[in-house]
This record gives C-alpha cells, sequence and structure tokens, in this order.
C-alpha cells in the first residue's frame, strides 16, 4: 500500500483536533482510581444527564465497556443474548466467556439486521437446572451502520421486562442513530439499563468510552474495571478530549452523514459495484468478481483505504473526512472504469 491519503476504514483513524488537544492539555486532573479526578468525574456526570441515567463511567475501549455491561449483568455460568453479527459476540475476542464465564445465546439477523422478537422470546430459557439462566439482552444501533427503529428496540424492551431481564444496548455510535432520528440521546436510550457509547469513533476523541446505567451496575461495573486493569489514574486528560467532543462533534456527525450518502451516489455510477445507501457514515460497496481484485489493487495504489478486499469494502467517513476527500476518492475511482 502506497502512503494513505484518504482514510476510509473507520472512523477510529481520527487524529485529535488543535482544540482537542488544547482542552486535554489544560484539563485539570487528579487520581480516578480515588475518585480525585475532576474532569473524569464531569465527563461521567454530564454523559449521565445527557442520558437521564444515574451513573457513568470512563472506560479505556468500548470493548471494555462492553464486557463490564454483561460482567454487571450477569453472574458466572449466566447467559446473555445478542445477534449473530452483534460486535459484543464477534468482535470483542470471546471476553464474556473468557473473563466472565458468561456463555453468549447469539440469534442469527433478519434482513433488516434485527433479530426476530419471536427468536428472542424463544431463546430465553426458562428457570430450570439444565439451562444457564438468561439474564440480559443486547441491542446494537448503529448496526453496521444502519439504524434499527425505535418502535423495534421499545419491543424488545417489552420482551425484557416481562421475563424480568436486562436491557443492554451497545450504543458504540449512537449519537449518529440519534443524529439520524432527531431524536434527544435521553429519548433514545431509555429503554435501556445500560448502554455503551464510544468517544473515539465519530466523536473523534482518541481514547474511550463510557458506559452509562442504573446506579447499581456502575457500581459493579467499577469493580470489575479495576480487576480488569482499566482503573486509569490521571485520566482527565483523556476524559477531557470526551468532553470537548460532547460539546464540539456531535451536531457534526450530519456531516460525515452526507459525505457518506456523496460517496454512494458517485460509486454507485459505476455498474460493477454495488453500494448499500447509508443511513450514517459506513458504507457497503459489493465491486462485481471481475474487477474485485483489481479495484482494491488500485485503490490501495492511489492511497484510497478502506476495510475488506475480494468484493466486499466497508467505506467509512468521519471528521478528519473532507469535501476534498469525497470528491478527490471519486475521481479517482472514475478514472479506474475510464481506463478499462
Ligand atoms: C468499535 C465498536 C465497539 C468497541 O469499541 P473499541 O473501543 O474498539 O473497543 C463496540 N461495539 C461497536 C458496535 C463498535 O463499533
Amino acid at each position: 500500500m502506497n502512503a494513505i491519503r484518504h482514510d476510509f476504514r473507520s472512523d477510529t483513524v481520527t487524529k485529535p483536533s488543535a482544540g482537542m488537544r488544547a482542552a486535554m492539555a489544560a484539563a485539570e486532573v487528579g487520581d480516578d482510581v480515588f475518585g480525585d479526578d475532576p474532569t473524569v468525574n464531569r465527563l461521567e456526570q454530564r454523559i449521565a444527564g445527557m442520558l437521564g441515567k444515574d451513573a457513568a463511567l470512563f472506560v479505556p475501549s468500548g470493548t471494555m465497556s462492553n464486557l463490564l455491561a454483561l460482567m454487571s449483568h450477569c453472574g458466572r455460568g449466566d447467559e446473555y443474548i445478542a445477534g449473530q453479527k452483534a460486535h459484543l459476540y464477534v468482535n470483542e475476542a470471546g471476553g464474556a466467556a473468557v473473563l466472565g464465564s458468561i456463555q453468549p445465546q447469539p440469534i442469527g439477523h433478519q434482513a433488516d439486521g434485527t433479530m426476530a422478537l419471536a427468536d428472542i422470546e424463544a431463546a430465553i430459557k426458562p428457570d430450570d437446572a439444565h439451562y444457564a439462566r438468561t439474564r440480559v439482552i443486547c441491542l446494537e444501533n448503529t448496526f453496521g451502520g444502519r439504524v434499527i427503529p425505535m418502535d423495534y428496540m421499545r419491543a424488545v424492551a417489552d420482551i425484557a421486562r416481562r421475563h424480568d431481564l436486562g436491557l443492554h444496548l451497545d450504543g458504540a455510535r449512537a449519537f449518529n442513530a440519534t443524529t439520524v432520528l432527531g431524536m434527544d440521546i435521553a429519548a433514545f436510550t431509555a429503554p435501556f439499563d445500560s448502554v455503551s457509547i464510544c468517544l473515539s469513533k465519530g466523536l473523534g476523541a482518541p481514547v474511550g468510552s463510557v458506559l452509562i446505567g442504573r446506579r447499581n451496575l456502575i457500581d459493579t461495573a467499577r469493580r470489575h474495571r479495576k480487576m480488569l486493569g482499566g482503573g486509569l489514574r490521571q485520566s482527565g486528560l483523556l476524559a477531557a478530549a470526551g468532553l470537548y467532543a460532547l460539546d464540539n462533534n456531535v451536531a457534526r456527525l450530519a456531516d460525515d452523514h452526507r459525505r457518506a450518502r456523496q460517496l454512494a451516489e458517485g460509486l454507485s455510477r459505476h455498474a460493477a459495484l454495488t453500494v448499500t445507501a447509508p443511513d450514517t457514515n459506513i458504507l457497503w460497496v459489493d465491486a462485481h468478481a471481475d474487477i474485485a481484485e483489481a479495484f482494491d489493487t488500485y485503490l490501495a495504489e492511489q492511497g484510497i483505504a478502506v476495510i475488506g478486499r475480494y468484493g466486499q469494502q466497508r467505506w467509512v467517513t468521519h471528521i478528519d473526512i473532507t469535501d476534498d476527500d469525497v470528491s478527490g476518492a471519486l475521481a479517482l475511482v472514475d478514472r479506474f472504469f475510464e481506463r478499462r
């Protein structure tokens, strides 16, 4: 691969802006394991307040945040229900099983990305010594960049309530969803007992996620965070970036979504590319088998970085992708097809 000129791999590749770095440098800090870091405390109170929930916990990553949620909802030998392609089931190295002794109950997805309500209900185990105890249902929104409708989330919440189960939201990109739905984050997350949100994706912070929820869950998660080695000390330096992101980088997510649509329009002009219209900042592109390998090679040569090879690609817009990146990348793609 040549030097990357247009980095569409992920919204995790963003670098802190000058303003964000200034906020980090100026942050008041203390020892957060003692509860003494005023900036971490401010971030936790701020996000808990935004969601209208009791408490929040600043953690190093979304992976740790989801793991802490599962370890707080479940004990050894308990079970969580999640989609077969849910990030916390597929992409987190089996942490809940390895570190929490928590069994997954994965469920297949329907064409729209949701799990069928009847499938969820059927997977909940009766109280019987043969079975693991089902404790929590996990949803993800956005899911592969797709916005899952609010009505669906409320219907799953009804199931959870009827069966006395917890409900967790992997809302790594929750603000991308609320941007599209035009909803307040508190209303969006209201059905959930716990919510994980990444500060280091579209919001542009270098590090960090937050787990938000009921007081007793967050207290348990704080103990588990220490156990997992996630108790950080003067982490106000990082929390300051998160606060800056909440102040400055939420409203602008609409720009990422607009640029993803522009990319989709430009790419879909080529018959060999099948482009799924993006809801948010993630675009899925299928290249016809005849050109897939040549197209991958060409993009790499031109410094256009995407994730995926031989057919399916993921293009992600983010705070460091400008209008010029979009038009520049589209012009280079046009040239690939003109030459053939
Ligand atoms: C990125 C992501 C996570 C995990 O976040 P990391 O900070 O990379 O550990 C969890 N869930 C979803 C849906 C994500 O996209």
